[in-house]
């Protein structure tokens, strides 16, 4: 299928997934870890480096809220402070412990427990590095092992989960299919940033690109790239039929964002037929209904404007 720019939609195509990479893949990446960097919602488990802390937030996380999980958490830490104060423990105390704190099936806490015992026998207490030596340990599966080797070791691969699935999905059209997922995630990721890329993207999914997406009110970072804040289509593996969301305007300025990133800085007249077919000057969307959307960008962040040779111009934002 191929759109009014002439742009081929990569969905339709079947072929290579990485067709799907935005051109500038340095500027997507940057973008993403600056938005990131700047804020973004802190959980204890996120300032440490330490892999048993880290493990033990991703078991207690795969079944119960994370604020819940907080308090589980420090509790935990401060009953069995390192890998071998809980391969020491009995075991009836570690799953009495799951059981007062709500943390769901008792066989995780079984897993954890085996799994320090594991780390204390087999590697002398200090956790294997690599993705697939951490899979080896009792109950911790792909994922989970990936996150260990990324958030303490920064030696994981590109998380895919359903969130970052429906990022990818919307942002960059890439087909619903696990091996094109993986990768274009594969492909976006900075060599050796797993850390900071993995817990970015995830974040990108848990409060911009939720089911319901928050583009504006989130200042997603990846708005000049998506395809779906473009169309205005929001729809997504997980999310079959269109959310609600601010409706028109949102697609509108998505448009805007659009044509300035790929014709640079456009005078108002220029730009406005870009955004919508019945654009006409003076008419009902014409410069002062553009004008209006533009300065939106403007207040977001997004764009300038300037006064040129009696020209209003509009461009992105470095
Ligand atoms: S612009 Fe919106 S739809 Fe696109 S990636 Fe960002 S939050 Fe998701």
């Amino acid at each position: 299928m191929t759109d009014a720019d002439g742009d081929v939609d990569a969905r339709e195509g079947g072929g290579d997934p990485r067709d799907c990479l935005p051109e500038d893949v340095a500027a997507v990446q940057d973008a993403l870890v600056s938005w990131y960097e700047d804020d973004h919602r802190s959980f204890p488990w996120r300032e440490t480096e330490d892999a048993y802390e880290i493990l033990v937030s991703e078991v207690m996380s795969q079944q119960t809220q994370l604020g819940r999980v907080e308090t589980a958490w420090h509790e935990f830490l401060e009953e069995w402070p390192t890998v071998h104060d809980l391969a020491g423990a009995p075991r009836s105390e570690v799953v009495g412990f799951w059981t007062g704190h709500s943390l769901g099936y008792n066989n995780r806490a079984r897993y954890l427990h085996e799994a320090a015992q594991q780390v204390v026998e087999e590697y002398d207490g200090d956790f294997p590095e690599e993705p697939d030596e951490l899979e080896e340990l009792m109950g911790v599966g792909p994922y989970t092992a990936n996150a260990v080797a990324s958030f303490a070791f920064n030696n994981g691969n590109a998380v895919v989960d359903t969130n970052v699935k429906r990022v990818l999905y919307r942002a960059f059209s890439v087909p619903d299919d696990d091996d094109a997922f993986e990768t274009v995630a594969g492909a976006l990721m900075p060599d050796g940033e797993s850390r900071v890329w993995n817990n970015a993207v995830m974040e990108l999914g848990g409060v911009a690109c939720e089911k319901t997406p928050k583009c504006d009110e989130a200042g997603c970072p990846w708005r000049r790239w998506c395809d779906a804040y473009e169309s205005g289509d929001f729809t997504a593996p997980d999310v079959p039929t269109q959310p609600e969301f601010e409706g028109s305007r949102r697609q509108m300025r998505g448009r805007v964002v659009k044509a300035l990133s790929k014709h640079g800085e456009l005078p108002l007249d220029k730009l406005g037929p870009r955004v919508r077919v019945d654009y006409a000057p003076s008419g009902e969307y014409g410069r002062d209904w553009l004008r209006e959307l533009v300065e939106d960008l403007v207040d977001d962040g997004l764009a300038d404007v300037a006064e040129r040779d009696g020209e209003t111009v509009v461009e992105l934002r470095a």
